[in-house]
């Protein structure tokens, strides 16, 4: 039905297309053999006109749906009007998007960046400043502790404290000031403050580690222990946040609000990477003329397209639909009964299927999902993720279910 369109768009195959890409693209990603040339809502279609359910939301920036109508509006009309002034001057856009935000996320103030590892950059150096100027550490001993198998991006402070030998080989030396310990451990974090620890920074999920979720109490256990000790709570909701868990932001589930919250993917509408820091007066008042910047953070087309995002998943009632259906999806997924599958995890529309490593690997499941027009992405070698956009309904989950056991059937079979 789109081969028309298709064929107007470019003049290269699929595999041509695949062929030019890996000849001068560096190859630092492993995509699945699809190439997608159009999206709406929760489908995509490939270069033939194949159809897709996208399970998988560009890691959850499409959490509002493919090229929402509302969000593609205010973006259309605002790249017409005013796309981009620099921090150098004022817009009438940056003001209420920030606003918002602080609204909806129960904060004071709020910084506005392009991609998650740069806001995750944004709140290292909000808590290490704080540390400095209000706790009085001693200059440049400043700790933060994560988590093993965190996930905050990509820059070269941030792979320093991940614990992915793949993230890190080759990119040293790294920057100093982390310290990391087991996840979901309270005993371990606590064991790990010293007078000297600034923060704790960590996932309320662990999203790229295989949907990791932390017992019940961990959050509440950790704002305590933060509150107590006299150290930042530093939450990176970057992939949790938003609705994708169920609730607006993942510390509501245990009413364990951050001191400092980071923000990315969903908040640029599945269009454009926006990505904020939100937190106290205490420590996000710290920031001065000069101590930081961003050109592209906070450009008119940016908020307007935020604020819109923000818009639609509240209106819309996004995040009410990824509790409820998640909530399905996750008892339909651990109610199915296959020898490959080791665990499930997950919660509201985030759901993780760990299978037994060595009788299948998730790549394959995910190839075969593939050709069975489900679009998933596996993370480690044995798990597969269903994170669809949070507009989907509960018949397009229940084809996915069927497609999703017809694979396992196959796989089971040999
Ligand atoms: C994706 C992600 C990031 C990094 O975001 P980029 O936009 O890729 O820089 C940071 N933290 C978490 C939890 C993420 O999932």
């Amino acid at each position: 039905m789109t081969s028309n369109t298709a064929q107007k768009q470019s003049v290269l195959s699929s595999k041509e297309a695949i062929e030019r890409e890996s000849h001068f693209v560096a190859a630092n990603y492993k995509p699945l053999p699809v190439l997608l040339n159009r999206a709406e809502g929760v489908y995509a279609w490939d270069l033939e006109g194949n159809k897709y359910l996208d399970m998988m939301s560009a890691y959850s920036a499409v959490s509002c749906g493919h090229s929402h109508p509302r969000i593609i509006k205010v973006l259309t009309e605002q790249a017409k009007t005013l796309a981009m002034t620099s921090r150098a001057y004022h817009s009438n856009t940056l003001g209420p998007f920030m606003e918002k935000l602080c609204r909806v996320a129960e904060m004071d103030l709020a910084l506005p960046m392009n991609t998650g590892a740069e806001a995750v950059e944004t709140a290292i150096k909000a808590a290490r400043q704080w540390g400095y100027m209000v706790k009085k550490i001693p200059d440049n001993k400043a700790e933060i502790i994560v988590a093993n198998g965190n996930f905050h991006g990509r820059t070269t402070t941030i792979i320093g404290f991940s614990s992915e030998a793949d993230y890190r080989k080759n990119f040293g030396p790294f920057t100093p000031g982390f310290v990391s310990v087991p996840f979901d451990d309270i005993k371990a974090i606590e064991a790990a403050i010293t007078p000297n620890t600034c923060a704790v920074m960590f996932e309320p999920i662990q999203g790229e580690a295989g949907i990791k979720v932390p017992h019940d109490g961990f959050l509440s256990q950790m704002r305590k222990l933060c509150t107590e000790k006299n150290v930042l709570m530093v939450m990176d909701e970057v992939q949790s946040g938003l609705g994708r868990t169920g609730k607006m932001f993942a510390w509501q589930h245990e009413n364990a609000k951050p001191d400092l919250l980071i923000l990315g993917k969903a908040l640029g509408g599945g269009v454009l990477p926006v990505s904020a820091v939100v937190g106290t007066k205490e420590v996000m008042g710290l920031f001065v003329p000069g101590s930081h910047g961003s050109t592209f953070g906070g450009n008119p087309l940016a908020c307007a397209v935020g604020l819109e995002a923000l818009n639609v998943l509240i209106e819309e009632n996004m995040v009410e639909n990824s509790a409820k259906l998640g909530a399905y999806m996750l008892e339909q997924m651990k109610g199915i009964n296959s020898p490959l599958i080791r665990e499930v995890r997950g919660k509201g529309l985030w759901i993780g299927v760990d299978f037994e490593p060595g009788k299948v690997s998730a790549r394959t499941v995910c190839e075969r999902m593939m050709a069975r027009g489900i679009l998933s992405k596996e993370t480690h070698e044995t798990v597969v993720r269903f994170a669809p956009p949070l507009i989907i309904s509960k018949e397009q989950i229940d084809w996915a279910l069927g497609q999703f056991r017809e694979v396992l059937r196959e796989i089971e079979a040999g």
